[in-house]
């Protein structure tokens, strides 16, 4: 480019550059601007990233977040940002410590979760795994805190569905023990049948709310039932009290009469005496003594009547007492024949119609008593029908009562003579044989055999149902009868593990 030379150019030049300085100053501007424009959103962002996790840190943005948008001089904005980058390293630090803890505390929640199924125990393992690396920053925890979660809400829900079938199956051997008429035993037939399909604990809980209202409703008819008894009863005595009462009374009057009229005899008596000793002539005599003996027999008369008038009403009386005391007699024999009924119905299976559990523990401990003051043999066994939810799930529970009802009274047919059966609850039986183990094992077997050999259909199926069985004896000295039973269920168990359809005695 030329030099200039003139003035002219000269200016010329010069306000080119002026002009180019003016230029540049803006586009300088403009990027200051727009920089600054930047920062402030930046800060923005990262206060609302920030934004509640430390209360210095929100204190310290909001306030560059001010600066920057009034475009604040770097003299005002350096000392806060020195600040705020203090408070960042100090939060940093803090956080690294919360790491540490928290990452404590899941390891040691870690070793408390126990699943039950592969699969959780597997994750469960990756996960802890995961928890061992020593770079953890709090954007790894958050998908495995997830993951753990969901591991230990899995256990948690096969473990409430566990105790749920378990209160399910308690409730329905409880149930087995109950009888309802009328249209309370439909509502308990339904909920026998609801039992045996699987329920969640809400429903569980709906259904044991029916059978508490069931109950209690029972219990109040049942109350009510007595108050009326006790109301009739009460009637029945009061007519007989108020009877014996008028008896009462009226004797009394009877009482009074009689003295009056003995009074009245012995005054003519005494009368018709003087009329003797002071008489002179016959005639006299005979008119005075014939008036007293028409006063005497008129009194004598009255007499007779008043005796047969007493007679009479003490009869009556009587007759009508007797008859409500036969009534109140009867009302009392029905009531009694009631409780009777009950205590059995309460000692009843109302399926099988054998013993139930109640009468069971009663009989055993009874047993049990003898077995220790006559040192005889008593053993007890157990049987439980083998894979009896199927016969439910596959022709449903009407066949699956059916099979009870057939397989109890082949048990109570083939041991009654030398056995105490009852239907323990569920699908399970329970028996007491004054007898050695030995015996006692021969008799089941044989049992067992039998029932092998029913043969059912269903649904035009040809089905065989087996039984499983455990026994065990009442050892000397040192047993009780949760002990026996424990150690026949136990050999029952082992029955069920080595192939099912098989006797076990306890070792
Ligand atoms: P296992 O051979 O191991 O004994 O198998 P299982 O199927 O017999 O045993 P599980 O305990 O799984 O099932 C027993 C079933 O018996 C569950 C329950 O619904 C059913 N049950 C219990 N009481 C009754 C009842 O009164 N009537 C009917 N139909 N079923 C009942
Ligand atoms: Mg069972
Ligand atoms: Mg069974």
């Amino acid at each position: 480019m030329a030099i200039p030379e003139t003035p002219q150019e000269k200016i010329q030049h010069l306000s080119k550059k002026l002009q180019q300085s003016i230029q540049s100053r803006k586009q300088l501007e403009d990027d200051y601007l727009r920089d600054s424009q930047r920062y402030s959103n930046f800060v923005n962002d990262l206060c609302l990233a920030l934004s509640g996790v430390d209360s210095e840190l929100d204190s310290l943005l909001h306030k560059l977040r001010g600066h920057l948008q009034q475009n604040a001089s770097a003299a005002v904005l350096e000392p806060i940002m020195q600040r705020l980058s203090d408070a960042i390293s100090q939060h940093t630090i803090r956080l690294q410590t919360q790491l540490k803890q928290t990452n404590e505390s899941i390891r040691q929640a870690l070793t408390s979760i126990k699943p039950s199924d592969n699969d959780s125990r597997a994750q469960l393992q990756r996960v802890a795994s995961e928890f061992e690396q020593p770079t953890m920053t709090v954007s790894h925890y958050l998908p495995l805190v997830n993951q753990l979660l969901a591991v230990s809400y899995r256990q948690h829900a096969a473990q409430t569905e566990t105790q749920v079938v378990h209160y399910q199956s308690q409730l329905l051997d409880l149930l087995s023990e109950v009888e309802f008429s009328g249209s309370a035993a439909d509502i308990l037939q339904q909920v026998k049948v609801a039992l045996q399909k699987p329920q969640t604990s809400d429903t569980l809980l709906a259904i044991s709310l029916k059978v508490m209202r069931l109950v209690f409703s029972n219990i109040n008819d049942e109350r009510k039932a007595a108050q009326h008894f006790l109301q009739q009863l009460n009637t029945s005595l009061e007519s007989v009290q108020n009877v014996l009462g008028i008896t009462i009374t009226r004797s009394a009057d009877f009482a009074d009469q009689r003295i009056h009229l003995n009074q009245k005899l012995q005054t003519g008596v005494s009368e018709i005496k003087a009329c003797v000793s002071s008489a002179c002539e016959l005639q006299d005599l005979k008119e005075s003594v014939g008036l007293q003996l028409q006063t005497l027999s008129e009194a004598l008369n009255q007499h007779l009547k008043l005796h047969e008038e007493e007679r009479q009403t003490f009869s009556n009386n009587t007759q009508v007492m007797e008859q409500k005391l036969k009534e109140t007699e009867s009302q009392v024999a029905h009531y009694k024949k009631e409780l009777a009924k009950q205590k059995f119905r309460s000692l009843q299976d109302n399926l099988t119609k054998l013993p139930n559990r109640s009468a069971f523990e009663e009989r055993l401990n009874l047993e049990f008593q003898r077995w220790q003051q006559n040192e005889t043999e008593l053993t007890v066994a157990i049987i439980d029908v083998d894979h009896f939810k199927g016969i439910n799930d596959n022709f449903g529970h009407i066949a699956g009562d059916k099979t009870l009802q057939v397989i109890a009274g082949t048990l109570s047919k083939s041991l009654k003579e030398m056995a105490f059966v009852c239907r323990y609850g569920g699908e399970e039986f329970a028996i007491i044989f004054c007898s050695d183990e030995q015996s006692t094992y021969q008799h089941i077997e044989n049992t067992r055999d039998k029932v092998a050999n029913i043969p059912f259909k269903f649904k035009s199926e040809d089905i065989r149902i087996t039984i499983s069985a455990g026994i065990a004896k009442f050892k000397y000295n040192e047993d009780t009868p949760m002990a026996v039973f424990e150690r026949a269920d136990k050999a029952l168990y082992n029955a069920k593990n080595s192939g099912r359809n098989r006797v076990m005695t306890a070792k």
